[in-house]
């Protein structure tokens, strides 16, 4: 057993940095402080109150939903005694309903309804429902291993960690099903290093990219053509891409960032708000973190640090090292546009909206989707709109440029009038590296370097930018190292 008096350093109270503090103490350790920048914790899990009709309700600007796959969440939930919705929404709950809309003329379509579609369509469609079962066989012969969270060993054809994985969509196994650590060797996981794009061709299942691209690059994790396999099937594993195109998701009463307030009540020692880390140092044997509250700067000492902010950002105030520069210089990060906006009387969507064209990058910077969340407020709730900025090989968009362009697709397009946008943000998004990176070893460079002057690196990063894989990776760095 480690010395669990050791005084260790949280970096961040998102959600990673929560679940650090959570199985350290889960493990014993009670010695942790969790230093965040905001006034507020739960990182990009954030659910903003907006008044409507009288009545204040949570909204989201961050992130939404979860699936029967969100394993680690579920222990945050059990920890902090609040629980998700659905999959079967009750009236007067946030629900999941959605339909498609064409991005050129606003119309609603129905592109996956064999009996709706153009006969030309129909063969695609049919096509496609042979590529999904295809590939979901695919992933359990040819690629077995693939659900691990991480990606240690994946880029040299081996697998090393919790599979996430249950057998049963309905999710009665879930539980029994995490954590289960698995191992082993598989030539062909170094495939998941290629593009999704150059994936699902190798693999002639290129139709189902219309599924993934809902749930993939309209919640902002970038475009196939950029983006390696590995991070596109790791989240949308394909238990958690059933849970969605079956609609059989989770979301939260009081708003995603609720997960994280009532994990923070029960912490002993609740995450001190209102406190940037701004140098570290690391001289033998310990870490000096120097941290900046109402503009006074002191320094504490640490035996430990857990780093769960952008790895990328961490190189510019720690005395990095030669290989943590080289590999964090590595990393790239989405630029994600979101604004809540309220329309005017009667005039606003009564459904969440995706629109398929708006999510290839010739429509850069256009509204992928829109998220309304409460049923009972018809035309009158305030919804959240999504676009991308940036994508490999194209000039960004501008932050202002991508928000006139969002209203104008919302307002000319689709002709739901905005009165007012309430709320408006661009976010640090789904760090990555690219294909090339991903196939040179990134992964177990950093795997390499953990532990380091006393360094460990958790967050986004290590898995992916949703909840439940960043909680997993903090889990599994938490129970690997501590
Ligand atoms: C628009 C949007 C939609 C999303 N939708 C979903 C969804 O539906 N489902 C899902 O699972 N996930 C979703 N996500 C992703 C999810 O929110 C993130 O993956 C998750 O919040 C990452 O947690 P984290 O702790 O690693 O990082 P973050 O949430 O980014 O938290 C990092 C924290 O560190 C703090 N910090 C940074 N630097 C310092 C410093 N120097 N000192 C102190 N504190 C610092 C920040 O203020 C922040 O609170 C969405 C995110 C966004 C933005």
């Amino acid at each position: 057993m480690a010395d669990n008096k050791q005084r260790i350093c949280i970096i961040g109270g998102g959600p990673a940095g929560l679940a650090c503090g959570m199985y350290l103490e889960k493990k014993g350790y009670e010695n942790y402080v969790i230093y965040e920048k905001l006034n507020k914790v739960g990182g990009k899990a954030y659910s903003p109150k907006i008044m409507v009709n009288g009545e204040e309700r949570a909204y989201e600007t961050g992130a939404i939903m979860g699936a029967i796959t969100y394993h680690a969440v579920s222990e945050m939930e059990e920890f902090g005694g609040y629980y998700h919705k659905g999959p079967d929404f009750k009236p007067g709950e946030p629900n999941m309903r959605r339909e498609y809309r064409n991005s050129f003329t606003g119309e609603v379509i129905e592109p996956f309804n064999v009996k709706a579609v153009p006969f030309k369509e129909k063969l695609k469609l049919i096509k496609l429902k042979a590529q999904f079962n295809k590939l979901q066989k695919l992933m359990a012969t040819k690629y077995a291993g693939y659900d691990c969270y991480g990606h240690i060993g994946v880029a040299s054809g081996k697998y090393d960690g919790i599979s996430k994985i249950v057998k049963n969509e309905s999710g009665d196994n879930a539980g029994e099903a995490f954590p289960n650590y698995i191992k082993g060797e598989n030539e062909n996981l170094k495939d998941l290093a290629l593009t999704f794009k150059e994936f699902c061709k190798k693999n002639k299942i290129e139709e189902v990219q219309r599924i993934w691209i809902g749930p993939y690059t309209s919640f902002g994790y970038g475009y196939f053509d950029e983006i390696p396999a590995a991070y596109v099937l790791k989240y949308l594993d394909v238990t958690t891409a059933r849970e969605f195109v079956g609609m059989r998701l989770w979301t939260w009463q009081d708003g995603t960032q609720e997960i994280y307030n009532s994990v923070n009540r029960k912490l002993k020692h609740p995450a001190v708000l209102n406190t940037e880390v701004v140098k570290i140092e690391r001289p033998e044997g310990k870490v000096l973190v120097t941290i900046r509250q109402n503009g006074v700067e002191t320094t504490e000492e640490f035996d430990k640090l857990i780093v769960t902010t952008p790895l990328d950002w961490f190189a510019g105030y720690a005395d990095a090292t030669k290989d943590e520069k080289e590999l964090f210089a590595k990393i790239v990060h989405e630029k994600y546009v979101d604004f809540i906006a309220r329309f005017d009387e009667d005039k606003g969507p009564v459904i969440s909206g995706y629109l398929f064209e708006n999510m290839e990058p010739e429509r850069l910077g256009h509204a992928m989707v829109y998220y309304h969340r409460w049923e009972d407020q018809g035309k009158n709730c305030p919804c959240t709109v999504y676009a991308l900025r940036n994508h490999t090989g194209d000039p960004d968009v501008s932050y202002e440029k991508t928000l006139e362009m969002m209203k104008e697709d919302i307002q000319k397009t689709l002709k739901f009038p905005i009165k007012e946008v309430l709320y408006a943000q661009e976010s640090y998004y789904c760090p990555h590296v690219g294909p090339e990176d991903y196939a040179a070893g990134w992964y177990d460079k950093l795997e390499a370097i953990q532990g380091t002057k006393n360094t460990y690196y958790a967050g986004e990063i290590l898995s992916f930018g949703d909840m439940e894989d960043t909680c997993a990776a903090s889990k599994d760095i938490v129970g690997r190292f501590f």
